[in-house]
């Protein structure tokens, strides 16, 4: 299908649910792309979500964050949905860290909480 996307999607701790939510009320325009998760994250999704498609990686903390990292390097993404958690104490500051550079590194859009990635569906750039 052309203009399909590559979507990797993490949530960090008490965002899962707001991860989760996101994903239901998109599940209409989301079904038409690649959907890639961290497996916690994926797993919670497809909970909430029983008919979107979810391709897993390992879990962040074994480094799926870095998996989905490796893809970006490798020009395997296309939008990346990472909701951090900057409330929750850090020890996952070195994944956001990885995972934000590469992003940049290669300009690839990301989205850190839901009004931005409201804004990403919203703009038509899943479509083009
Ligand atoms: P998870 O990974 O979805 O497997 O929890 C994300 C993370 O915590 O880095």
């Amino acid at each position: 299908m052309s203009g399909q996307k590559r979507i990797a999607l993490i949530a960090h701790d008490r965002k899962k649910d707001d991860l989760a939510d996101w994903v239901e009320a998109h599940k209409a325009v989301l079904a038409g792309h690649v959907i890639i998760c961290t497996a916690t994250t994926g797993g919670r999704i497809m909970e909430k979500v029983p008919s979107l498609t979810v391709k897993t990686t390992k879990s962040g903390p074994l480094g799926g964050d870095q998996q989905i990292g490796g893809m970006i390097a490798e020009g395997d993404i296309d939008l990346l949905i990472f909701f951090t958690d900057p409330l929750s104490p850090h020890p996952h500051d070195v994944d956001v860290k990885a995972l934000t550079r590469l992003a940049t590194v290669y300009d690839v859009p990301m989205a850190n909480s839901p009004a931005t990635a409201n804004l990403i569906v919203a703009s038509g750039f899943l479509d083009q």
